[in-house]
This record gives structure tokens, C-alpha cells and sequence, in this order.
């Protein structure tokens, strides 16, 4: 395999979540076991909810689960510039173009997808206007979107998912999408793109709620002419009643975890197990054993539940592996972290 660089790219729009964890644990082992690099970078273009505190949480909870990554912190907000240019290229290049449909048109357009139960999709109204219409709609500073240009007869999409196999979205699923609001606001599709190409990275692995995107990526990967990385899409973690695990139904933050006493390495082990095993079923793992024996084609495919008995079952495993001095140790630091919950226990 030629050179691993992955990705671990939290949108810093809450506490560092346990699901969030899960994926960074994977990225970090891959990387690691093939002796690869971290690129650590914050999709922080969403301004009103990204927060500098919350960036820190993450990374402070990376840290604290024993992981790290190779870079220095990257955040897209402060690459507005770079994605300028290429927003600019692939328009120049013709595959996108500005589209001035207004909130009412395109209102409209939905309304009458509804009515006849169809999905909307946009008809691709400005997609083959005149030089002249376009240049007349900018002088009169008419608002607009950037849109990607889909070759026609471009067809079904399909990739070699690492974790999924084989997975095809039909281009009848696919409109001319909006890449950017202006120039100045790029779509995490489009950003995302960008950076993963400018920064060479070889695998995405993320979560199986992205997999709407990844044909979205595809096609901006396609019209710069650059390869894609290999996609890995890992199965979502469900609660033990099968629904999703949500940030607002579950205190779900890893510093809510650790504050409850749970032991970084019963988490690291909990989260490895969370959509991924061993052959022999193996239960418990170091985080050194995690990264000789971790493989993408062992990842589950089916959603994988929150079974917090096996969570509280690992935790006293790894208090009782403790000698007196080190569990000493390790509640004098818990007290000095959490002197809140000292009283409590
Ligand atoms: N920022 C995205 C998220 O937090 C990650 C997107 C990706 O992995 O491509 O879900």
C-alpha cells in the first residue's frame, strides 16, 4: 500500500462525542498499523454553531483516550482563500455554473415534486444559460449559488467501499448540487474535497450517515480530474432499542464518560468493539493490540449497539488489572480532574 494519511475531521458544533471517538479510534488505528500520518483538521465553516471551545474539548478528549495526530490543527474556516480559487477554476473550467433560481422558484419547483410524489431534483435551469444572461444577472448583483455542472450521460456511481463492498447510487438520485453559496462560502462537499486532495489523503473512513455524500465527492473529484481515496463507511452506533445514538436523547460526550470513571482504556477497548471484532472474538485489547490486529475488512456492516454492561464489564476488568499503587494513582487523578465527583464516590 503506498503511503496512509488519513483524516480526523470533527465539525467542532459540540462536546467531543463517544460516536465521534469511535471514528477517530478508527482512523488512528489504521494509520497506525500501516505506519501512516493524522491530518487533524476542524470543518468548522458551519459559524454560527462551530465553537473554539468546543475544538479544544475534542482535542483535549483525544488526548485523554492516548490518541494524537501528526500535523498542527488545521481549520477550514481559515482556508477560505484556497477554496476560492477553486471555486473559481471549476467554473472557468465549465463544470459548474451559477444558478439564480430564487427561494420562491425553487420553493415552487419543490411543491410540485411533492405534488406529483416525486423527489425534486433541480431541473438544471441555469445549467446551459447564455454568457450574456449570466453577466447581466451578476451586474444587477442578483444573488446566486454555485452549482456542479453533472456530465451528462455521466450515469450510476459506484465505488469499491472498503468496509461495505461494491456500493452504487443511481444518477437519477443526483441533481446539480450546490457546491458553493458564493464565492466566500464553499459546502463542506466541495471543502471537504479540496482539502482531502491537497492534503493527500489516501483513506476517508467515516461514518455510514456520510455515505449520501460520498457520490456528491465524487463527481467534484471527477471534474478536477483527480483521483479519489479509498472510502470506508463504518456502521452507525445504535442504542440497545435499536434507534440511533443521538446527542440530545444520551449524555453521550467522552468527558461525561471519563468524569463517570470509566478508564480511557476500558473506552478505547469499548469503542474498538463497537462495529468490529477479531475472528476468535477476542474481548479485551491494549491499544497497541488494537493497532497490530485492526483491519477494515473486519468492520461490521450492520449498526452496532451501545451495550453499556459491556462498558462497566471492561471498566472493572481494567480497575482490577491494577496494582494498589496504580489505582492509587489513578483516583488521585481523578480527584484532581473531577474534585466534583470526589464526594460522590
Ligand atoms: N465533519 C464531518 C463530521 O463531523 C466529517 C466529514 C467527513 O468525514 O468527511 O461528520
Amino acid at each position: 500500500m503506498s503511503e496512509v494519511i488519513v483524516r480526523f475531521p470533527p465539525s467542532p458544533t459540540g462536546l467531543f462525542h463517544i460516536g465521534t471517538a469511535r471514528t477517530v479510534l478508527y482512523n488512528y488505528l489504521f494509520a497506525k498499523k500501516h505506519n501512516g500520518k493524522i491530518v487533524m483538521r476542524f470543518e468548522d465553516t458551519d459559524k454560527e454553531r462551530s465553537k473554539p471551545e468546543y475544538a479544544e474539548n475534542i482535542l483535549s478528549g483525544i488526548q485523554k483516550l492516548g490518541m494524537g495526530w501528526d500535523s498542527e490543527v488545521l481549520y477550514q474556516s481559515q482556508r477560505t482563500d484556497i477554496y476560492k480559487q477553486y471555486i473559481q477554476k471549476i467554473v472557468d473550467d465549465g463544470n459548474a455554473y451559477f444558478c439564480f433560481c430564487t427561494t420562491e422558484e425553487l420553493d415552487a419547483m419543490r411543491l410540485e415534486s411533492e405534488k406529483n410524489k416525486k423527489p425534486f431534483r433541480y431541473p438544471g435551469t441555469w445549467r446551459n444559460a447564455s454568457k450574456e444572461a449570466i453577466q447581466q444577472k451578476l451586474e444587477e448583483n442578483a444573488p446566486y449559488v454555485i452549482r456542479i455542472k453533472i456530465p451528462e450521460n455521466r450515469g450510476d456511481i459506484t465505488w469499491n467501499d472498503a468496509v461495505r463492498g461494491e456500493i452504487t447510487i443511481k444518477a437519477s438520485e443526483l441533481d446539480d448540487f450546490v457546491i458553493a453559496k458564493n464565492f466566500d462560502t464553499p459546502l463542506y462537499n466541495f471543502c471537504v474535497v479540496i482539502d482531502d486532495h491537497l492534503m493527500h489523503i489516501s483513506h476517508v473512513i467515516r461514518g455510514e450517515d456520510h455515505i449520501p455524500n460520498t457520490p456528491k465527492q465524487i463527481l467534484v473529484y471527477e471534474a478536477f480530474g483527480w483521483n479519489c481515496p479509498v472510502f470506508a463507511h463504518i456502521p452507525l452506533i445504535l442504542n440497545a432499542d435499536k434507534s440511533k445514538l443521538s446527542k440530545r436523547k444520551n449524555d453521550v460526550s467522552v468527558d461525561n464518560y471519563l468524569a463517570d470513571g470509566y478508564l480511557p482504556e476500558a473506552l478505547i477497548n469499548f469503542l474498538a468493539l463497537l462495529g468490529w471484532n477479531t475472528a476468535d472474538e477476542q474481548e479485551i485489547f491494549s491499544l497497541e493490540e488494537l493497532i497490530e490486529k485492526f483491519s477494515l475488512d473486519r468492520v461490521h456492516k450492520n449498526g452496532a449497539i451501545f451495550d453499556l454492561q459491556k462498558l462497566n464489564f471492561l471498566n472493572g476488568y481494567y480497575i482490577r488489572q491494577k496494582t494498589v499503587e496504580q489505582f492509587a494513582d489513578t483516583l488521585e487523578e481523578y480527584w484532581r480532574q473531577y474534585p466534583e465527583n470526589a464526594l460522590k464516590v
